[in-house]
């Protein structure tokens, strides 16, 4: 009660605000209108950080890589109808990658339901596809709980996305201060620990491999395994390889790595180890002819729905991945064991690296212009700050980029994930820019960005100039999807009639000039088509921290990657 006898009033929309915050939620990614831009005004309020963005599906992107990289879900917020349509894309893609993610929705007023309200949509159910909870509270003071439900249910058990629809005559309802109960921050994720003898189980077969791998997803990097994992590798000696995502969990140029051989490792192990992995097309769905027939699985990972998936597992480890990997740990405290580092299996793997890192390189150093990819990628991972965080989309540029850009920490590289999404690159670029000016100042953000993929959400670029932050872009531009045109090809097609009915739908305009993009907002723009003028303006933008760049990197329209071994698969992710 105040002082004058009347009573004290908050609003709806403070009421949500301060439930995230109580909920340890720090960012919140977002673009205002009717009838949430009260709710982002009490976010700032309370101390959440408000990054407005320019499509609501590259904020979701955003919010959901903050979930990944801190462990706490961030918060994507929209308003009614076409808003949270726009981010659906955003939380399938969360929910896909089992990333933990919160999207607020304004919806239109409950009186008015049914009756064609102004962007009346079924958002509760609309979401119900995309995320593990979808709810309404079913007032201002039911808020609270259904923020702590949504919250913890995004962290517990496999990570995903969750939405709490706000309608739009709670955000300006007040109510008496003294209804609202704040529930309490939720607490930590539950650690769980697999069965004892199926540990056992997977430390015998372990120990009796003779082709063994261990394979490191993204739900690794999630767990913060890094330390446990890299342990159990040196430990008993084993080989690994990383999951695009799982990259940098233990560093790319570990000597165990064997990144390098991937195909002729997933190939020919007799035993695999996943860690946070599952067994999706991204691992060519653990069946021949990529693997063994009988290779025996060990399955390490939180949900028990995932064990068993398109494989017969010899042994499962249903469990926290840093609390299993310590009970390996102990089994090989126990009575202690190494892989033989002389055995023939690290030989294989061993030469496989060398001459396919020395393709790669003979590749990197043609001469010829309009550059290569690998030549592109050898002189951007040459000048790459070891600590900087590396977001990649779009198909031969993601794709190559992975195998000579180098990961050296947990959580630094985002991609285009389980869901092949193209558009993340921006938003995921913006929430690792945030998160490291909180955490870790100074620390960069390189995004290595196809033509294509760019394009997506290529108007974020203004959000990364309104905040300043410190991302450096790469564009690099066949002048296609997946291939291109030359400019002089491109005007001799156009002579045999209209672009529509003429131009392959692969191609997008030569010679197009996306630096511009990022000069119209004042950062500093690039156009390069040597090898020189790459190193050079990437050491330019590099040293000068004042300002977001972007590098547009004209390479060989036709380029491709080099040849595989598994033609049949080469437009797979790997
Ligand atoms: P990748 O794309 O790197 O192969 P996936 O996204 O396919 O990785 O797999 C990640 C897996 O990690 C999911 O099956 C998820 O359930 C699991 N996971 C997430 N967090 C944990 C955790 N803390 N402990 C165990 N497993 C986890
Ligand atoms: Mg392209």
């Amino acid at each position: 009660e105040r002082s004058d006898g009347r009573e004290r009033l908050v609003s709806g929309a403070k009421v949500v605000a301060q439930a995230l915050k109580t909920q340890d939620v720090n960012y919140m990614f977002g673009i205002v209108g009717i009838p949430v831009t009260e709710i982002a005004l009490a976010a700032q309020e309370v101390g959440i950080r408000y990054i407005g963005m320019r499509n609501e599906q590259a904020a979701c992107y955003a919010a959901s890589a903050v979930g990944y990289l801190t462990g706490r879900p961030g918060v994507c917020l929209v308003v009614s109808g076409p808003g949270l349509i726009h981010a659906l894309g955003g939380m399938a893609n969360a929910n896909m990658n089992c990333w933990p993610l919160i999207v607020i929705g304004g919806s239109s007023e409950r009186s008015q339901e049914t009756m064609g309200a102004f962007q009346e949509f079924p958002q509760v159910e609309a979401c119900r596809l995309y995320s593990k909870f979808s709810a309404r509270p079913s007032s201002i003071e039911a808020i609270p709980s259904i923020i702590e439900k949504a919250v913890r249910s995004s962290i517990y058990g496999r990570p995903g996305a969750c939405y709490v629809d706000i309608p739009a005559d709670f955000v300006n309802l007040q109510v008496n201060v003294n209804s609202v109960r704040y529930v309490e921050c939720c607490m930590p994720p539950p650690v769980s620990m697999a069965e004892s003898s199926a540990v056992c189980m997977a430390a015998s077969v372990i120990r009796n491999a003779k082709q063994p791998l261990l394979i490191i997803g993204k739900g690794a990097a999630y767990a913060r395994a890094e330390e446990s994992i890299r342990k159990l590798v040196e430990q008993c000696k084993l080989p690994f390889l990383p999951t695009p995502m799982g990259k940098g969990v233990i560093p790319d140029n570990h000597p165990n790595c064997v990144g390098a051989a991937r195909s002729r490792a997933l190939q020919f192990a007799d035993v695999i180890v996943l860690f946070g992995a599952r067994l999706n097309w991204i691992l060519h769905f653990g069946l021949p002819p990529r693997y063994q027939p009988d290779v025996k699985f060990i399955q390490v990972d939180i949900c028990a729905e995932e064990l068993g998936n398109n494989v017969r597992p010899a042994v499962t480890l249903l469990g926290d991945i840093n609390a299993v990997t310590k009970q390996l740990l102990e089994q090989f405290d126990k009575t202690p064991w190494q892989y033989p580092p002389e055995s023939k299996w690290w030989k294989i793997l061993r030469e496989k690296m060398k001459s396919n890192e020395a393709l790669s390189k003979e590749l990197a150093f043609k001469k010829s212009l309009p550059m290569n990819y690998y030549t592109v990628f050898y002189h951007i991972q040459e000048q790459l700050p070891r600590d900087c965080f590396v977001v990649s989309e779009g198909a031969n540029t993601m794709d190559i980029g992975r195998t000579v850009l180098q990961n050296y920490l947990p959580r630094h590289r985002l991609d285009a994930g389980t869901f092949g999404t193209m558009g993340v690159g921006l938003g995921f670029a913006i929430a690792s820019a945030l998160v490291a000016k909180d955490r870790n100042p100074g620390q960069q953000v390189i995004c290595v960005e196809g033509d294509s993929a760019f394009g997506f959400s290529g108007m974020e670029v203004e959000t990364i100039c309104r905040y300043n932050l410190p991302i450096i872009l790469l564009v690099v531009n066949n002048n296609g999807i997946y291939q291109g045109f030359d400019t002089d090809t491109w005007k001799e097609m156009l002579k045999f009639g209209d672009a529509t009915t003429v131009a392959p739908p692969m191609c997008l305009l030569p010679h197009s000039h996306y630096e511009h993009v990022m000069i119209a907002f004042g950062g500093k723009g690039y156009f390069v088509q040597t090898p020189e003028e790459l190193q050079k303006s990437l050491r330019q933008s590099l040293a000068d921290t004042t300002k977001p760049s972007l590098i547009n990197i004209m390479i060989e329209p036709q380029a491709m990657r080099k040849a595989q071994d598994f033609h049949w698969l080469t437009r797979s992710n790997m």
